[in-house]
């Protein structure tokens, strides 16, 4: 068994919590921790815990659909250039490995489409929906995407 710390950005919270004790078990035995304070999902009371996997993604696609919502419709050649780099360059630092991977994956046979907000946000779309697929998780309808991200549902209900 590994000594090195879990990296819980990289994997969900049930997974990580089962490694950390393996680790701490395996470096000092069966004793106890004692100033171990439980988190919320620990049936603790706090909710300021370093984010595992699913937080990370939710809230990172929360930032990355929003950010394309709000690129410009007619970008110029420098903010295409900027979008561009800024996608592979979050590739290579995105704190889950395995979703990292990934997506330096992805990327390389479908690059970031910069040619406008339209273009950038289905381009998003579809690359959310690839892991979507791969987490066995539903496909999100992309018409909706503006929707979803930038003006609320149509019925109202988010105004
Ligand atoms: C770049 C990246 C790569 C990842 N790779 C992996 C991986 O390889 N393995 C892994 O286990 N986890 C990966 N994750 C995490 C994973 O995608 C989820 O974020 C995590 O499982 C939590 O899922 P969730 O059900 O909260 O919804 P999320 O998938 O986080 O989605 C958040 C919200 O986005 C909306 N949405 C869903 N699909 C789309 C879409 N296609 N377009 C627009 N909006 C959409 C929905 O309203 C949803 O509630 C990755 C995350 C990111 C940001």
């Amino acid at each position: 068994m590994s000594s090195e710390k879990p990296c819980r950005a990289c994997m969900d919270f049930r997974t990580w919590a089962k490694r950390q004790k393996e680790v701490y078990d395996s470096e000092k035995g069966a004793q106890k921790k004692q100033d171990q304070t439980p988190n919320a999902r620990n049936g603790g009371t706090r909710d300021d815990c370093p984010l595992d996997k699913d937080e990370l993604g939710s809230k990172t696609w929360g930032f990355l659909h929003t950010m394309a919502a709000y690129y410009p419709d007619q970008p110029n050649e420098r903010q295409k250039s900027d979008m561009n780099s800024f996608f592979h360059t979050f590739s290579k630092f995105y704190p889950c490995n395995v979703c990292a991977e990934d997506l330096q994956e992805q990327l390389k046979h479908s690059p970031p489409e910069t040619g406008s907000q339209e273009k950038l946000s289905q381009w998003l779309c579809r690359i959310h929906n690839e892991v979507n697929k791969k987490l066995g998780k539903p496909e999100f309808d992309c018409k909706l995407v503006n929707q979803r991200w930038r003006d609320g549902w149509l019925d109202g209900s988010c105004d």
